[in-house]
């Protein structure tokens, strides 16, 4: 594992001042606001979105088919910013995690995972911290939460795309391909903002990551689920982890608002679902809690007639956690089951574990501590999910 701290990284501006991350309508907002006349104004948005999307430029002044006496202005009253990293860690394995400073006291933790998807994913965070609570998730031990923005979200991306210097937007041998909302916070509890930064990021003039290479994990918003689906086109994912509402209820505890019967008819409600576009649906592996065989079969029961995959997670350490991962015979047993039923390799390989990096291990700060104190935490943690 490496770690690098940048101290010398000043603070974001104002959010309003920060072109990079809006959408259309907010950039041709912005272009009245330079003083562009209104019916010129989209046309201007449009010249600016291909620089800041396909190019990636955070200057002004490398945008040369816009006019200079423009470029000034929009230099006076703009920036083309990336967030902070507060700090960025490369796993043994080649994952990559960045800390990502949204304003005082606030971070969130975005993750690239090469090898997954069609050649790597970016797994994003929608929330600082998350209301939830699952029983098993780190995130959920956080105590400041607060939605992130789209422009926010969109600045993940950007940030990723940044440090695998994959500017401009190319459409062969890229290696961040694939997106999934599996970072910290529940994605359907900021519906509109997270819409938004789909239509950013899946916008082929652009960064160009399309609908189908988008997917959205959910503990089980279930009014929200159909909702995701016509506003997005985005692929589903639903963290089940339990085939009864008892369990479910003490995992999950969003099941005890939305149970078992609700979710799946709100999954069976999501558009479009067919053989190739089917519900992922993630089970982590708790030893001794939902690992039997008969819990095996009863998934199967339960997904009957919904088109679907499954990730078998096993479950990531974290310190403090009460749970530990089921043995990889159990694991593999439990997939056997599955694959028998007919759904293939199931199980999902730890990835950035050394670094904190896996499903359920993000969890930032966020309250007031000095660079030094984030680190020295950092590596704790990092020894104690060693022991552990
Ligand atoms: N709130 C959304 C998005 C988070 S996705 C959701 O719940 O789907 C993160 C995924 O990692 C979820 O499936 C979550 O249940 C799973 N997860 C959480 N903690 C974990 C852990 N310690 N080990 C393995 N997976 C975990």
């Amino acid at each position: 594992m490496s770690v690098e701290l940048d101290l010398s990284r000043k603070p974001a501006a104002p959010v309003a001042a920060n072109l990079a991350g809006l959408g259309r309508e907010g950039l041709r907002q912005a272009m009245i606001g330079a003083g562009v006349e209104e019916k010129k104004a989209r046309m201007r948005a449009n010249q600016l979105w291909r620089w800041i999307y396909h190019y990636g430029v955070t200057d002004f002044a490398k945008m040369t088919d816009v006019a200079k006496e423009l470029r000034g202005s929009l230099s006076e009253k703009f920036v083309l910013e990336r967030p902070p990293i507060n700090m960025a860690q490369t796993s043994v394995d080649g994952t990559r995690k960045w800390l990502v400073g949204y304003g005082p006291n606030t971070e969130a933790e975005c993750v690239y995972i090469p090898d997954v998807g069609k050649a790597g994913a970016l797994c994003v965070s929608s929330q600082v911290g998350c209301t939830l609570t699952c029983s098993f998730c780190h995130t959920g031990t956080q105590k400041l939460v607060r939605n992130l923005s789209a422009a926010e979200i969109v600045n993940q991306v950007m940030v990723a795309r940044d440090a695998l210097e994959e500017w401009p937007t190319s459409n062969e041998d890229r290696r961040l391909t694939n997106i999934v909302f599996m970072g910290m916070g529940e994605p359907l509890y900021n519906l509109d903002n997270v819409v938004e930064a789909l239509e950013t990021i899946g916008d082929g003039d652009g960064i160009s990551i399309s609908k189908r290479r988008i997917t959205v994990s959910t503990a089980g918003v279930a009014p929200k689920i159909p909702e995701l689906g016509k506003r997005t086109g985005a692929m589903l994912a639903i963290s089940l982890h339990a085939t009864n509402d008892d369990l479910r209820d003490e995992l999950v505890p969003l099941n005890k608002k939305y149970d078992l019967k609700e979710l799946f008819d709100a999954i069976r409600a999501y558009p479009d679902l067919s053989n190739s576009k089917r519900v992922t649906f993630e089970y982590v592996m708790l030893k001794g809690i939902n690992d039997t065989l008969a819990e095996a079969r009863d998934l199967v029961r339960l997904l009957k007639g919904v088109p679907s995959k499954i990730n078998l997670i096993p479950f990531n350490p974290w310190p403090g956690t009460k749970y530990e991962c089921s043995d990889w015979e159990t694991i593999e047993a439990f997939a056997e089951v599955l694959n028998r039923a007919g759904y293939a390799s199931p199980i999902r390989t730890p990835r950035g574990r050394d670094i904190l990096a896996a499903c359920g291990q993000l969890r930032s700060e966020s309250v007031k501590q000095k660079a030094s104190e984030r680190l020295a935490a950092r590596l704790a943690e990092k020894e104690a999910s060693a022991e552990g």
